[in-house]
């Protein structure tokens, strides 16, 4: 089969989120404000406390799902329904926000290394609505697939040698890898037909096919939807988030922490959070 080609590629860029959090955004950025049905990538490094301490106290969610993974340092969730729990380093949370949450997610941590990505995937119409739900996994629960000079994390969906990810999830059917090549490594993976995908760069760099420019750090590239992945690992290596969905060709309309299918849908969520019907945080004492 033919390599995916590669449609664009892209610098995350700097934005300010949360109560004055620091972060990359690669997808929900003018150049390329979503990838259906991806709508929104947050990346977030540091080891500067004042760049995340903040964090991002109590707000709103409704329409579509939050997905948390962590490389480094500890987050603490809390919603308005009691949920609670902190993800840990390698640890992933999989929010589906359904018809609304309110939440908290505020660094387990008064120094050192915060780093992690915050990925937002669109829910079908006719899901939107759906009761909240959550899939936690902690790093030992996330399987690893070996490959000579290769890592891969498998976090959603099955590679070509049928390793498969703990997540559940058939509306978007999302693949979702974390793959660490030493240097000069070839790797090769396939990808569902039809899906969009994107890959994350996280360190070293990743030479593409019929690609001047290799995948750095903080770098955005988009396949096409067609084909298998082909890339070979730089002279010092590459890892590399690896994402692919199936696109929902809904209208998206957003507002704020709500996505939606219509303008009046979003009026409707800010009412129902307004006036308390998403939920209501406990006060902590
Ligand atoms: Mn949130």
């Amino acid at each position: 089969m033919s390599a995916r080609p590669l449609l664009a590629l892209l610098d995350a860029l700097p934005a300010t989120d949360g109560a004055g959090v620091e972060l990359l955004r690669a997808i929900g950025q003018p150049a390329l404000m979503e990838l259906d049905p991806f709508l929104l990538l947050d990346a977030f490094r540091s080891d500067q406390p004042e760049d995340y301490i903040a964090g991002f106290p109590d707000h709103p969610h409704r329409g579509f799902e939050t997905v948390t993974y962590l490389l480094e340092g500890r987050m603490r969730h809390r919603d308005s329904a009691g949920h609670e729990g902190v993800i840990e380093p390698g640890g992933l949370q999989w929010m589906s926000a359904g018809s609304g949450v309110v939440h908290s997610e505020m660094p387990e941590q008064r120094n050192g290394l915060l780093q992690g990505f915050q990925l937002w995937i669109n829910l079908p119409a006719r899901h939107k609505m759906d009761p909240p739900a959550y899939q936690e996994f902690s790093a030992e629960q996330i399987p690893q697939e070996r490959r000579p000079g290769t890592v891969i994390r498998v976090i959603a969906g099955k590679t070509r040698n049928g390793t498969r990810g703990p997540i559940e999830q058939t509306l978007t059917d999302p693949l979702y890898f974390d793959v660490e090549l030493e240097p000069g490594i070839r790797f090769e993976e396939s990808l569902p037909a039809g899906h969009n995908a994107f890959l994350f760069g996280i360190d070293g760099s990743l030479e593409l096919p019929a690609e001047q420019e290799p995948l750095t750090r903080d770098r955005l590239a988009v396949l096409g939807s067609e084909g298998d992945f082909h890339a070979r690992a730089g002279d010092t290596g590459a890892r590399f988030l690896l994402v692919a969905g199936k696109p929902l060709g809904e209208p998206v309309v957003r507002g704020g922490p709500f996505v939606m299918n219509t303008q009046e849908e979003i009026h409707q969520a800010f009412e129902d959070y307004r006036s308390g019907r998403m939920g209501r945080m406990a006060t902590v004492a």
